[in-house]
């Protein structure tokens, strides 16, 4: 761990389960910039952090805290945002922000009349190969876009009933990062066309999701699909009139035309906390709703077909 600076910003960490146990604990044991000071999870605690069952607890607990960050599934986060934000603290919210727009809306609204701090994360923006890939596509013409994010849930969600269940996004849970990710990179507005989606019976949430859009002038494609076993795809490939722009890995691997690959060492949480800290500091909010008004579009206009049903 780094010396803490003085000032340094007393989090709350709610919701200890994979995303905090993987990204958020390690971003912030390097970031000396805040103080992890309490957790809230149902079952879960830390060694040495002080523990609740729940957000209520953790804020009437004396951890004089100034934000709290959220890693708790989307249908929930709203009450627990609330709870922040009226007792004046700064919140960070994993992705997909809340269960739906209006919820997030509402916090906002709440965020910018207690004079706090909303941040809703788009961690794949993070990735090495898109700040570049933006910078790239600026001013080139875009003919078409396809994305195709095929990953295993088993592998990668073992035993998350949340994520099938309403509010859990299902495939859309990764997918919103393919869409996080184009509406980052692409000038024009992405606009959805048509979509369908495979809904297993008994479930709430999408298996796999087709979706076909409009940027400008290019149509845009993606193929969502969470029971991709072999080799697992995260990429995003941009046709345009200087050649074809690749995105592999989550965007993590960048490849243009006549030019090397390119790839970093994976910061987005890292990223993501410091950007953090820089809004709390101008006291400004950073609030896109894109990705997750694509999604909620799709669950307006797509054809749903149910499924064999899906066990874990
Ligand atoms: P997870 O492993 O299920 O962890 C979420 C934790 O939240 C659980 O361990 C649970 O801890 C707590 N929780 C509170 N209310 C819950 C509820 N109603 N149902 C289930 N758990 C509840 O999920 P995760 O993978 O960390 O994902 C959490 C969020 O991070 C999601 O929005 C996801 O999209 C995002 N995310 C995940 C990944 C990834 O690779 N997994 C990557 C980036 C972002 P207690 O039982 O102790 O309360």
């Amino acid at each position: 761990m780094t010396e803490r600076q003085e000032n340094a910003i007393r989090l709350g960490l709610v919701g200890i389960g994979k995303i905090a146990r993987d990204q958020h604990l390690p971003a912030l044991a390097s970031d000396d910039c805040f103080v992890l000071a309490a957790t809230a999870s149902r079952n879960a605690t830390l060694d040495q952090i002080p523990g609740h069952a729940d957000i209520t607890a953790m804020l009437e607990g004396g951890h004089a805290l100034d934000a709290v960050s959220l890693c708790t599934p989307p249908d929930g986060r709203h009450a627990q945002a609330l709870a922040a934000i009226d007792a004046g603290l700064h919140v960070m919210l994993e992705k997909p922000p809340a269960a739906t727009l209006s919820e997030i809306a509402a916090l906002a609204e709440r965020a910018r009349a207690r004079g706090v701090t909303l941040f809703t994360t788009w961690h794949s923006r993070e990735a090495a190969g898109v700040g570049p890939a933006r910078a790239w596509l600026t001013g080139k013409r875009i003919d078409a876009v396809r994305i195709a994010w095929r990953e295993d849930i088993r592998r990668w969600h073992p035993g998350q009933e949340w994520i099938l269940a309403p509010g859990g996004f299902g495939v859309f849970d990764p997918g919103i990062n393919a869409l996080s990710i184009a509406t980052a990179i692409l000038p024009d507005p992405l606009l959805l066309e048509s979509a369908w989606m495979d809904v297993p019976e008994g479930r709430a949430s999408p298996l796999a999701a087709g979706l076909t859009m409009r940027s400008g002038g290019a149509q845009v494609t993606a193929a969502f699909d969470f029971l991709q076993t072999g080799p697992q795809t995260w990429d995003i490939e941009v046709d345009t009139d200087a050649g074809m722009l690749r995105l592999r890995m989550g965007g993590s691997i960048l490849q243009l035309p006549d030019a090397p690959e390119m790839q970093a060492p994976d910061r987005e949480y890292a990223r993501l906390y410091a950007r953090f800290a820089e809004l709390v500091a101008a006291g400004e909010s950073d609030v896109d709703i894109r990705p997750i008004q694509l999604v909620a579009d799709a669950f307006l206009l797509a054809e749903r077909r149910m499924t064999a049903p899906f066990a874990f």
